[in-house]
């Protein structure tokens, strides 16, 4: 059978123009994602169609479609104006979308002008893939910015096979069922052919919101997927729990540099031990209610105090979004009470970091850390987890997980799984972190990184290629 080139679709650019003394110049981005694609497009052949992220410009179109070539693909970036990236991106993806998939109501916008403007956007999208498309490719659309792109598409002819990934969890009925546009947007998504989602119960969450709100939808299901007949189309849909470049994570924490900057983190910790967070500012993480767990146990714990710090990085994120300025003022509101009610000269409790850190920086301090404190209220997976056990090749370390972070279902056995709700069950889990004899780390840990190593991030888009390769589209039969 001959390879079918493969479209991926995602709201920005694996590219990005960056400005160096007055000069534009196109960087490719790092990250798992763009890691784990990019062989597939050089492999096959493909094109990447995304947001600029920048205004519309011919000078940067062509930058970044050099780079692109540069690196072994073609990429066809999309520019949105003002108004649309108001409504469209901070408003329906991030005003609507993403706190309803986290179960924030409370932080939803339910504002028409809002979906309209999405699906023009999406529909933008279906244009510039359609601009590219030839009838025979396999086509990767990424995340929830992006789940009226198929139904734009089928709009504009396209028979193809289509493939949705949401990176994000997907909210059980009760919460999906407050979206005003709930039906429309659940038919959005059975325009696709595969979807996927990161944990089985974001899948049994879609399902279970499928028979209530499109009840004319036939399901069916074996052990391994869900199939949804619809208006002559068979739908899969299926979990695919994303991962991470493990090796790439454990070479890199052997580098020299890596090594040197960890042994100074710890030389600067002297004989206390430290616990690390690391997330971006944004409320899904639940960074308030962490620093209030360990509030209490330096309070349950008064022998702690001057042993053990809480090494704290927020990175700036939406700042133009209502709700997360807000919380940048709760967190620091926090931190310094906590470290008012216990600093003493020479030892602060919590060392909070408000910018990007290097990535050689982030990789030392996962490996000075005694403890990973990974709590987020809910999460679609959380990569911070699985980076921190990637990076321990000394096979210590203990990580302390929320149960509500898509990676939970699969780390469950290694970590210390915990309900970020509950102040007191994470103290307690930090206390029998930070007691835990060397053997028990290790014993652990060897499990979370013999797992990690195999269900790494190349073999998640290898079987998620496999899936789409064998999925019907339009009622055909398998090809
Ligand atoms: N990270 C980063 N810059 C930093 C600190 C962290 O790019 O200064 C990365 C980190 O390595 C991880 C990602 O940010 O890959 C966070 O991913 P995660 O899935 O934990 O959460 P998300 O931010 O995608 O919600």
């Amino acid at each position: 059978m001959k390879e079918r080139e493969v479209v991926i679709v995602s709201n920005r650019l694996p590219l990005s123009i960056k400005h160096d003394q007055g000069v534009a110049k196109a960087r490719r981005s790092s990250g798992g994602l763009v890691t784990a694609l990019l062989p597939i497009l050089r492999d096959k052949g493909g094109v990447w169609i995304g947001n600029a992220g920048t205004h519309e410009d011919e000078h940067a179109t062509e930058l970044l479609q050099q780079e692109a070539r540069n690196e072994g693909f073609a990429c066809v970036p999309i520019y949105v104006t003002e108004q649309e990236d108001r409504n469209f991106y901070e408003g329906f993806s991030n005003q609507v979308l993403w706190p309803l998939f986290h179960d924030f109501i409370g932080e939803c916008r339910f504002e028409p002008a809002y979906w309209e403007f999405y699906r023009k956007v999406n529909a933008k999208f279906a244009d510039a893939v359609m601009s590219v498309y030839r009838g025979d490719q396999t086509l990767w659309v990424h995340d929830y910015q992006l789940m009226h792109v198929a139904a734009a598409l089928r709009e504009r002819g396209c028979k193809g096979r289509v493939a949705f990934f949401l990176h994000t969890p997907f909210p059980s009925y009760d919460v999906f069922a407050k979206l005003p546009w709930r039906r429309d947007l659940l038919l959005s998504l059975l325009q696709y052919d595969l979807i996927g989602l990161q944990t089985e119960r974001d899948t049994r969450n879609l399902v279970s919101c499928l028979r209530r709100l499109v009840p004319e939808a036939v399901m069916t299901s074996t052990h391994t997927a869900h199939h949804v007949m619809f208006q002559g189309r068979r739908i899969v849909i299926q979990d695919f729990p994303i991962s991470i470049d493990f090796e790439e994570f454990a070479q890199a924490a052997r580098e020299p540099e890596v090594e040197e900057r960890t042994r100074s983190i710890i030389a600067r910790m002297g004989m206390g031990q430290m616990i690390f967070g690391v997330d971006r500012q944004d409320y899904t993480k639940g960074i308030p209610h962490r620093l209030r767990a360990y509030g209490a146990l330096l309070r349950r714990r008064p022998d702690l105090v001057g042993r053990v710090r809480l090494v704290q990085i927020v990175v700036p994120s939406r700042q133009n979004i209502p709700g997360y300025e807000a919380l940048k003022a709760r967190i620091e509101h926090l931190v310094a009470s906590i470290n008012g009610e216990f600093t003493q000269p020479g030892w602060v409790p919590i060392h909070y970091i408000h910018r990007s850190i290097p990535r050689e920086e982030l990789l030392a301090l996962y490996r000075a850390a005694n403890v990973a404190l990974v709590t987020p209220l809910k999460d679609g997976m959380n990569l911070v987890a699985k980076e921190f056990c990637a990076t321990r090749i000394d096979d210590h370390g203990v990580l302390v997980l929320s149960e509500f972070a898509g990676a939970a279902a699969e780390m469950y056995r290694g970590a210390l799984l915990v309900n970020p709700f509950d102040l007191e069950g994470v103290a307690g889990a930090l206390e029998q972190a930070l007691e835990m004899p060397l053997n028990q780390q290790q014993e652990r840990m060897r499990k979370l990184r013999r797992f990690l190593k195999h269900a790494n991030v190349h073999r998640w888009v290898n079987e998620f290629m496999q899936v789409i390769e064998h999925v019907n589209h339009h009622g055909s039969t398998r090809s």
